[in-house]
């Protein structure tokens, strides 16, 4: 499933290819995504702006409103000549002035893509969610503000898109690993150094993961944009069993909120 990290680099690789153009024309070739996609006549011939994101969500700004697109479980965007052949499962087509198709392949339709003709974070998708874990709000102590006496797990908490949007399950387990902390601890035990440690691993697993993406940008643009390129720098994710790099006690695998949960019961004391 594309995860912050993976829209990111999505974003950055696009972007310089269809930022400033206009758009020739929208061709839904399938309309059953995840809600219809029902584009209104006056997308086409509006230049696109900029493309920035919000939680894993692209958004594209164009002159008078902007079109919000998710990738859902299966979905990427790519940048192709005018004319190529269509592949199964490309959903929606931006004919661009430039004379380059982009689209969307989305083998499993989870994704979406909404018109907005207003402020794109009022769009009722977006309204609702919590900072942004790159933003300059996302740090320990807006975590602890937001714990309170809550009592539930901190790999729970942190994976909470009201309260911090993008961190899934791949990250919150790397997060937690860095910062020294075992999944399973209530977050009114936690201190506020152990939430700012945290607040801290989660940007740098996230932008790590970001910088990784970028050494296969192509992938995005022109091929089949599945990632995997992170896979190897995991420490505990997927690594049940096998010993901690950092101290080499064998990792404990088990499920929190039903999620796969993998530590180091000696590095993650708290
Ligand atoms: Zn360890």
């Amino acid at each position: 499933m594309p995860e912050l990290p993976e829209v990111e680099t999505t974003r950055r690789g696009i972007a310089p290819l269809v930022e400033g153009v206009r758009i020739e024309e929208i061709i839904v070739r399938n309309p059953n995504l995840r809600w219809p996609v029902e584009l209104p006549a006056e997308v086409a011939g509006q230049t696109i702006e900029r493309i920035s994101r919000r939680a894993k969500y692209l958004i594209f700004e164009l002159q008078h409103g902007s079109l919000i697109v998710h990738l859902g479980m299966s979905g990427n965007l790519r940048v192709v000549a005018a004319g190529a052949a269509y592949r199964k499962h490309d959903h929606v087509a931006w004919r661009l002035a430039s004379g380059s198709e982009l689209r969307l392949h989305d083998p499993r339709r989870f994704g979406s893509v909404h018109w907005h003709a207003g402020e794109p974070l009022s769009h009722w998708l977006l309204a609702d969610l919590g900072v942004e874990p790159l933003g300059n709000e996302f740090n320990g102590a807006y975590l602890r503000a937001q714990a309170g006496k809550r009592r539930a797990p901190v790999k729970n908490f942190i994976m909470d898109a009201r309260v911090v949007v993008g961190v899934g399950n791949i990250y919150a387990n790397e997060a937690l690993f860095l910062a020294g902390i075992r999944p399973s601890v209530r977050v009114n035990r936690l201190s506020r150094a152990a939430w700012e440690r945290l607040a801290q691993a989660v940007r740098e697993v996230l932008l790590e993961a970001i910088r990784l993406g970028g050494t296969t940008l192509r992938d995005f643009v022109k091929q089949d944009g599945n990632p995997g390129y992170f896979q190897q720098s995991l420490n505990v994710y997927g690594r049940q069993g096998e010993p901690c790099r950092r101290c080499a006690t064998l990792l404990t695998g088990c499920r929190i909120g039903q999620r796969a949960t993998t530590y180091c019961r000696s590095c993650q004391q708290n």
